[in-house]
């Protein structure tokens, strides 16, 4: 087995949650669990540590979990891309549609300084909205987006062909079509 099927096999897939009809992919059994969650981060580890990356942006909240460690472990920053209204300091904000209306998410201003060379994280990307939001807002600091990463695609919801459609480099380590 290779890594991306080593941990796409461990990926719990939960029927009808949070709503009917949906088939969530549940990472939580992947940083549950000593050995998937080393081999996870160490993808991404080995993936950016020879890409001179200043910084890593991760999305509310899973995101967090994975691009804290990764930050860590490249001994660079990390800074966290919220939902509304939880930072305390002066942010900027990104509006996005859900498929039942809007969400918005903000970093501070401060988060990313010009020219930095920023990896944006998260675990899943589905619309791609929650992605482009994070990648929309650390450009707008200044910051180069080197690649936006996540742990799964959903190729079917068209979000990574839109991500990669607007220019930016996308890696995602498995997929559930
Ligand atoms: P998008 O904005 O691409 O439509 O949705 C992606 C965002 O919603 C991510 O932040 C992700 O955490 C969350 N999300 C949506 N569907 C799933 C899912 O099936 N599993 C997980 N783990 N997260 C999901």
């Amino acid at each position: 087995l290779n890594h991306a099927d080593y941990i796409r096999s461990r990926i719990r897939t939960v029927p009808d949650w949070p709503q009917a009809g949906v088939q969530f992919r549940d990472i939580t059994p992947l940083l549950q669990d000593p050995k998937t969650f080393r081999v996870l981060v160490d993808v991404f580890v080995h993936r950016y540590m020879d890409q001179r990356i200043d910084l890593i942006a991760g999305l509310d909240a899973r995101g967090f979990i994975l691009g804290s460690v990764v930050a860590y472990e490249l001994n660079i920053g990390f800074v966290p891309v919220r939902k509304k209204g939880k930072l305390p300091y002066t942010t900027v904000a990104e509006e996005y549609e859900l498929e039942y209306g809007n969400a918005t998410v903000e970093v501070h201003t401060d988060a990313c300084q010009p020219g930095q060379r920023v990896v944006v994280l998260d675990d899943l990307v589905a619309t791609g909205g929650t992605m482009m939001a994070g990648v929309k807002l650390l450009s707008r600091l200044g910051g180069e987006i080197v690649e936006a990463g996540a742990i799964v695609d959903l190729p079917e919801l068209g979000g990574s062909q839109l991500i990669r459609q607007a220019g930016i480099p996308l890696f995602t380590l498995c997929d559930f079509a």
